[in-house]
Parts: C-alpha cells; structure tokens; sequence
C-alpha cells in the first residue's frame, strides 16, 4: 500500500476516536488562556499516541512533537489548531457559565491536528518522513477579555494578548520550517486551498474616571464617566467618513462598564476597542482618532482618561494556494468540491497566523462542513466528515508531501520565502506599539 493510502487508511481506522473527540471539546468549550480541560484532553491523545508533549506554553499551549528515527533535525513542520472559543451565549452548545461556544470552529481544527497525528505516527507512515513534525494546539487566538490578558500580563504571565504572538515570543516556533493553517467556513463544499490577505489590528482599554456623587440629589458634585465614554464613542462615530475603502478600516467598540449603581454618577467607564486595518499606518491613523475621540469626552466632563494600547495581529500575508495542500485535495475530494483562494481576496477579520506569516511560509486551507456565520449562534457542523475526518486527512498529507524525499518540498517552501521580520524585529515591533497614556481634564482639585 502507497503512503498516502496508508495515511487515509490510518484515519478511517480511527474515525470514531476523532469525531468523539471533535464532538467532546465542541460540547465543552473554553475562553483563550483558560482552555484548561481542552488542552489536557489534547495532551492525553498525543502522549496516548507516544509523541514527546510540552504543556503550559503560553499558559494552556500543547506542543507535541515526532521526529522518527533518521529523520532530519533540521526541518520540522507544524500542524496548527487552536484551542479557544468566543462567547456566543445563545448557541445550542454554550458554556451556560461563561457564555463560550465554538463558533469559530476551533475544535475542528483540534480534531484535524489530532487526526493527522494518529496516522503520522503509525509506523509504516512515520518511516517515511523526512523531518519532524510538531503537533500544535495554541491557545487565545480570538482577542477578547482584554482587561483579563491585561492582568495575566501583570502577573508576568504573558506579554501579548494572541497564543502565537507568546508562542512566537517564548521561542516555541524558533524551529519551524514551514506553518500549515486550517479554518472552517461556512459556503466551502469541500476544501478552498490558500490565504487571502487579513486585517491586522491594535487593542485598547480606554478607562474614563470621573466622580461619585447623588445622581438626584447633587449631580454638579459628580463628574460622569459614562457621559465622558458616551462622547468619545459619539467623537469616533464622527471619524468614520474619513476611513478609506481601500483601508478596511474596522474600529468596534464595547462597553465594558458604565456605572455601579444607578442612584450615582457613574465614577468609572470603561471601553474596549480593536483598531483594525489592511496596513500598519491604516491601523495607526485610526488609533489615532480613537485617542482624540475619546480625549475629547473627557474633556468636555472633566474627567480623567487612560488609554491602554497593545499589539494585537498582523495582517495575513497571502499566500497561493500551496502544491503540497492540491495534491493532498485531490485524494480526498473530487474536483468539483476544491476551490481556490481569489487572487486580491481580502478578510476583514484578523488572526495570529498573520504573525506567523511575517516570519514564515504558512500553507492554509479551509474545509467546509458547516452553516451559520462564524462567531454566531447558528454555526452548525452538519457534516462531520468534511469537517472533521477530511481536515485530518489533508493536515495528514500536507506533512507527508512536505516531508517525503527526505523534506524536500519543505525546504524548497522555505528558502523561497522571503520573511518580513525577524524574532528580533518582530518582538521590537510589538513592543513599540504597547503604551499607557493619561490625561487629567479636571478631577483633580474640582
Ligand atoms: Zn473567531
Ligand atoms: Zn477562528
């Protein structure tokens, strides 16, 4: 039997084992950094499967690692899923605690990591591999709960809010030669091969301090941060016919807090934004009306404001749909089920994988098998076997066509990437962009 037969014979062998798991993390989902029950539950599969496995990294993160025997040292490729969920309370299978629910899909590509790691593994498939392969389970990959990354930054627990970033930060990828990316999406039939271009994005916490007093009684005491918040969002609405189409400006606010009691002048408003663009000056020019916006509210009420930013993703390099992912297409779906990324496509989203595509070849796909648009209560994964079994199986074969021939496609994929940074520029990069700046309009001494 040729390899790739094995390959997909390995995980046929295996179907119920994946799709149990698939459906038991789809059913328990958890928030980024606090995806503790799901990346112990990743770490028993792979050290079931005898793989050497890191836990920890980056808080929650699982790398699981298989070099077999006279494989190069020098090539490992890595198979990347993500182990977070978003809120979406009003999802059939939300966490009735947290509000969590995999509505991005997550535990699909968990399932196709682990699936790919079942047949890797197996002897008669890992004798033909030329290199390493490195099981990736990364935590945090939807940037929410800002205030919350905030204080795990402060306990020295992390520096930047997206898993890959820290990941890339703590070295765990020092080693990869080449990233393979999956996403599902609702509207692919089968597998759409490559990456489209992405927003990249900056993170604020904008805190609005004022003054308590009697909301009746004696309101000229008080200076009302909520007001403050409400002009600054008033201040950013006004910004928006300056951003232009070619940039795919989005700037989203939520109001995190904007009172304590409704019989007194609220004393804190807080509000947390992503700045996102096509390119880096897009973003800055953004964030920088965002600053005077929410300056401007403070000003008006006298109140005091502090502007948190951080780095959050980078825009998604394109890249064309890669050789080793087509040819792996080709065995597990018909033609008419595989597309191709657009040239020019562009996502208004943002991920962590634009990180990693700064510094290395990422190979992307995406499986369909599912409705209802991502992040919201109605993704339904309707069809198991595209979205589970085939992810497995073209994670699986990617390796194997990057790795076979003593990893010859994977070194040929990364000497004809040209990287947009170095570690060493892109840990610069990120942390020119952290700082706090506050302004006091007057709740000093009134
Ligand atoms: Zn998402
Ligand atoms: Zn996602």
């Amino acid at each position: 039997m040729g390899v790739e037969q094995e390959i997909l014979r390995a995980i046929d062998e295996n179907r119920e084992e994946i799709l149990a798991f698939a459906r038991d993390v789809y059913r328990h989902p958890e928030l980024g950094y606090k995806e503790k029950r799901t990346a112990a539950k990743v770490a028993e599969v792979f050290r079931a499967r005898a793989l050497a496995v890191r836990e920890s990294l980056a808080i929650t993160g699982v790398r699981a690692d298989l070099r077999p025997e006279g494989a190069s040292s020098d090539v490992t490729v890595a198979l990347i899923g993500e182990l977070d969920a978003v809120v979406s309370p009003d999802h059939p299978h939300a966490d009735p605690q947290t509000g969590a629910a995999h509505a991005c899909g997550h535990h699909a590509q968990l399932a196709g990591v682990v699936g790919a790691a079942f047949a890797l593994s197996s002897p008669a498939v890992a004798a033909h591999l030329g290199g390493g392969v490195a099981f990736f389970a990364v935590p945090a990959e939807e940037y929410g709960e800002v205030e919350f990354k905030n204080g795990l930054k402060e306990q020295g627990l992390l520096r930047y809010g997206g898993g890959k970033c820290e990941l890339i930060r703590i070295g765990a990828f020092d080693d990869i030669t080449v990233s393979v990316t999956h996403h599902s999406a609702p509207g692919v039939k089968g597998i759409k091969i490559g990456s489209e271009t992405s927003n990249g994005f900056v993170s604020k916490v904008i805190r609005l301090r004022g003054r308590g007093a009697h909301a009746a009684a004696a309101p000229h005491l008080g200076i009302n941060a909520l007001n403050a918040a409400s002009l600054g969002l008033t201040a950013l609405a006004y910004q928006r016919e300056t951003f232009q189409d070619a940039d795919t400006v989005r700037v989203h606010p939520i109001l995190t807090r904007g009172g304590e009691l409704v019989n007194v002048i609220p004393q804190d408003a807080t509000v947390e934004i992503l700045v996102r663009g096509k390119h880096l000056e897009a973003i800055l020019d953004a964030d920088r009306k965002v600053d005077r916006s929410f300056k401007a509210g403070a000003m008006a009420l006298g109140a005091k404001v502090e502007i948190l930013t951080a780095p959050g993703y980078l825009p998604v390099v394109a890249a064309p749909p890669a050789p080793e992912i087509e040819a792996a297409a080709r065995l597990v779906f018909p033609p008419e089920a595989i597309e191709r990324v657009a040239d020019g496509a562009h996502g208004t989203g943002s991920t962590d994988v634009g990180d990693l595509s700064y510094l290395m070849p990422v190979l992307n796909f995406t499986t369909g098998g599912m409705t209802g648009d991502l992040h919201s209560k109605d993704v339904d994964f309707f069809d198991e076997e595209t979205a589970y079994i085939a992810t497995a199986k073209i994670f699986a074969l990617t390796a194997y066509h990057l790795l076979k021939d003593g990893a010859q496609a994977a070194r040929a994929a990364r000497a004809a990437y040209k990287p947009h940074f170095t570690k060493a520029d892109y840990i610069a990069y990120m942390d020119a962009l952290e700082k706090t700046e506050t302004v006091d309009y007057g709740t000093e001494g009134k």
